[in-house]
């Protein structure tokens, strides 16, 4: 690979640009009208215009993407995470193209997109699966009849969901009805498919992922844990590596599990499969992401090792860079997502300009990914996450004091941000006992605002 072309913007565009400067590899950025001025643009060797503020009109344009690669000689496209990354068409385009797509192939993408296909398809790999109906009658007495058979409280989802839409937890009997008409309505207007499965609602849940990587040869190693079970509503607020007590024997299982899933569908890349852990120790599969995560850098930080590097040689045909054996948990890390957003208003999403932004100071205990710099503006066309703060020490008491100093020491005017209500979190007592569950932020609400 010789030049790659970063389909993406903000700090994931330019984490995969430094990489690629690393290897050595030329970089063409794309932006639209809002991002002439974006850091990512000014990182790259290249950068072509592609469109319009709005991502439909740019960043989600694949085929303004392919001709701009086309005509800068690009060997590979790089997708990030959103936008274009879990796009089979594109990925197929690519391929067409004789551009190396720096992701899995056509058919895992396809075999994933689906929550319920990709249920069948674990179930059939002996991968264990929250209890549930995922199957294509969708008459609503009939799926009415499959909760209450698994009994209440259940949730309803989205086959094709994201980002906790299409979602409804259903108490009782007698909320069914209207529950699963609002969920198909939302699944219909955010996705255009209304396909819903039900499962059954686990109370108390941990959200802990896995970390696969396969090459072109039929090797898979899993790079261990994240802990995400610190969510708002169902979206990730704060993710830690390893898992808060994660035995031994359990990881070893979970990540069998996850590799179990990968080579089932012929996996190649970076993937990440999402389990819910329950109290009792049970793990079940919820879905696999067929890219690289947001949450990433923990699991770097914990095993010493560059994920995007690794997808870069993956996607040039090497073998992997290392053995299951070779791969070390060194210490615990945590993963803060800052965003321009006002906890006090339901955490609505802000605009404006970035008037005056200090930054942790970096070093090997703390990282900061972001595509903003002082001056820039946040807008209203994409996700408004400002950076992620990484930070990284011997052990989880350790590495949560250095999260905490990192979040006092971020000052950013000129627009609202969580940056207090993520304080609030890393300093509450129950999660420096890594007393964690995905109900943790509701429970605890009351100190947290
Ligand atoms: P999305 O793709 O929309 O993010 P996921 O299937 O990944 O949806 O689920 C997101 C979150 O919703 C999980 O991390 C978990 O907190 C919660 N969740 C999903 N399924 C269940 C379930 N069966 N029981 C309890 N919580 C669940």
């Amino acid at each position: 690979m010789k030049k790659l072309l970063i389909a993406n913007r903000g700090e994931i565009a330019c984490r995969v640009i430094k990489t690629a400067k690393k290897l050595g590899i030329k970089t063409v950025a794309v932006y639209s009208d809002a991002d002439v001025n974006a850091l990512h643009v000014a990182m790259a060797d290249e950068a072509v215009h592609i469109g319009a503020a709005p991502s439909k009109e740019s960043y989600l344009q694949s085929q303004r993407i392919l001709d701009a690669a086309l005509a800068l000689g690009v060997d590979a496209i790089h997708p990030g995470y959103g936008f274009l990354s879990e796009n089979a068409a594109f990925a197929n385009a690519c391929a067409a193209n004789g551009i190396e797509f720096v992701g899995p192939p056509t058919g895992a993408i396809e075999a994933m997109g689906s929550k319920s296909a990709a249920k069948a398809i674990m179930e059939k790999a002996g991968v264990p699966l929250v209890p549930g109906y995922h199957g294509d009658n969708q008459d609503p007495a009939f799926l009415k009849q499959q909760a209450i058979s698994m009994g209440f409280p259940v949730l309803l989802k989205a086959a094709a969901g994201g980002g906790g839409k299409g979602m409804r937890q259903v108490h009782s009997e007698a909320e069914f009805d209207n529950a699963l008409a609002a969920a198909k309505r939302e699944a219909m207007s955010s996705f255009g498919d209304d396909l819903m499965l039900v499962e059954k609602y686990l109370t108390q849940p941990r959200h802990v992922e896995i970390q696969v990587f396969c090459d072109k040869h039929g090797n898979g190693v899993y790079l261990f844990e994240r802990d995400c079970s610190l969510q708002r509503r169902h979206q990730k607020v704060i993710e830690e590596a390893p898992a808060p007590g994660m035995q031994a024997d359990l990881r070893e299982q979970m990540g069998d599990a996850a590799l179990k899933a990968a080579h089932a569908i012929g996996y190649v890349g970076a993937g990440t499969v999402e389990f819910l852990l329950d109290v009792d120790g049970s793990f079940y599969f919820m879905e696999m992401n067929t890219r690289l995560q947001v949450e990433h850098p923990v699991t770097e930080m914990i095993t010493g090792e560059d994920l995007v590097e690794w997808q870069i040689r993956v996607a040039d045909g090497e073998h992997l860079p290392k053995t299951q054996a070779q791969l070390q948990i060194k210490g615990h890390a945590f993963e803060a997502r800052v965003y321009a957003e006002d906890p006090n208003n339901d955490f609505l999403p802000a605009t404006g300009t970035l008037a005056m932004l200090e930054t942790p100071q970096e070093s090997r205990f703390v990282r900061v990914d972001t595509g903003v710099r002082e001056g820039d503006d946040v807008s209203v066309y994409y996700d408004p996450m400002i950076a992620k703060l990484i930070v990284w020490d011997e052990n989880r008491d350790k590495a949560l004091a250095r999260l905490q100093s990192a979040l006092r020491d971020y000052r950013i005017c000129g627009m609202t941000t969580n940056l207090t209500f993520l304080h609030a979190l890393a300093s509450h007592p129950a999660f420096a006992a890594a007393e964690l569950d995905t109900n943790f932020i509701h429970k605890h609400e009351q100190r947290l605002f």
